[in-house]
């Protein structure tokens, strides 16, 4: 039995028809850039996250970027984020001109509140949470040290759309392709309840303004046939999610008693990340088993903390895609199991 990771193909034919006909309709009407399909994806995505406003953005990565340039952070400052994240987050803080510092990670793989508390300085302006894998971080305990301390919040929720409240100034979603909700394409978003900040960002992501600019700007816009796709996506987000807690369920029954492996506990589950000592071999033991997995191994060309090398070493991801089968799911378990025996 063959396993991939994503079965990006097989999602799409469960929409087709309905894709198609959008598709068709945009471009009959030639609506591409900054329409009313962005505009209706805003205002549904706000709604969903439960937030006054929606920015659509071409990618997470722009989201993070334009976030930390709204809010003023520049050359000299300090942003506190997660060692365990895509480097996007990184990029984003270094592209500012401000210096990354980043804080350990606990069993779970979100940032440690207690090692953010430790690294905080004169300096530090913001601290960026990851909620990796779809998993919400201590906001409580989060929340309590920007409150503390006056520092901006911004939710790195590239992989966590719909995993509950966000507490952040500025919250940071991607509609990259193998995201929870996954555009044809690159595509991002920020949500806020600032008027201010949503003003300025629209601004920031066409130029600084059409047709004459009020700053230097960027272009960092949202096709509008990508947020007419997005809007329709969006409507089974809650279905998607329903799957994805059911494979994971399937794999927490089935793997529960191989001692060797750590298990997640996520909201959404955009990765089922497994820990294991034999991360390396089990992940080419399912290969030759045709079962697609992958290392959650985020390195990068900066130093990271303890915890996070261990991580980058020992997570493994396994498929999860809500088109996949539970024959499908219970065969790599069985894969699993056998390999620890
Ligand atoms: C995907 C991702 C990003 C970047 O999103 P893009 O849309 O690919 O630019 C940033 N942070 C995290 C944690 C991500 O998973």
């Amino acid at each position: 039995m063959k396993v991939s990771f994503v079965e990006f193909g097989k999602s799409y034919k469960e929409i087709k028809g309905e894709i198609l006909k959008e598709i068709d309709r945009v471009l009959s009407v030639g609506d591409l850039i900054l329409r009313d399909d962005v505009k209706k994806f805003e205002e549904n995505l706000a709604n969903f996250i439960g937030k006054k406003y929606a920015v659509g953005l071409n990618s997470g990565t722009d989201a993070l970027y334009l976030s930390l340039k709204v809010l003023g952070i520049k050359s000299g400052d300090e942003v506190i984020t997660s060692g365990y994240t895509f480097w996007a987050t990184i990029e984003a803080i270094i592209n500012c001109g401000a210096t990354p510092i980043l804080a350990d990670i606990k069993e779970d793989l979100l940032i440690n509140p207690e090692d953010i508390k430790r690294k905080i300085t004169t300096k530090t302006k913001a601290i960026i949470p990851v909620h990796i894998g779809g998993t919400i971080c201590d906001m409580e305990k989060i929340c309590e040290i920007t409150n503390f301390f006056g520092l901006f919040l911004i939710d790195d929720a590239c992989q966590a759309l719909g995993v509950g409240k966000f507490y952040g100034e500025i919250s940071c979603f991607s509609f990259y392709p193998a995201k929870i909700l996954g555009g044809f394409g690159d595509g991002g978003a920020i949500t806020t309840n600032d008027k201010e900040l949503t003003d300025k960002i629209k601004l920031l992501r066409n130029h600084g303004g059409k047709p004459h600019p009020q700053l230097v700007g960027y272009n960092s816009r949202l096709d509008n046939l990508q947020a007419a796709i997005l809007n329709i996506k969006l409507k089974s987000l809650p279905k998607i999610i329903k799957r994805r807690r059911e494979i994971a369920k399937i794999y927490d029954e089935k793997l529960k008693d191989i001692k060797e492996i750590l298990l997640p506990i996520s909201q959404v589950y955009q990765e089922y990340n497994i820990k294991s000592k034999e991360r390396d071999e089990l992940y080419e033991f399912l290969k030759e088993n045709e079962i697609e997995t992958i290392k959650g191994d985020y390195t990068f060309p900066i130093e990271v903390p303890e915890n996070c090398k261990k991580a980058n070493q020992e997570v493994l991801r396994l498929p999860i895609w809500p088109t996949l089968k539970d024959n499908q799911i219970k065969y790599i378990c069985q894969k699993i199991n056998e390999f620890y025996n």
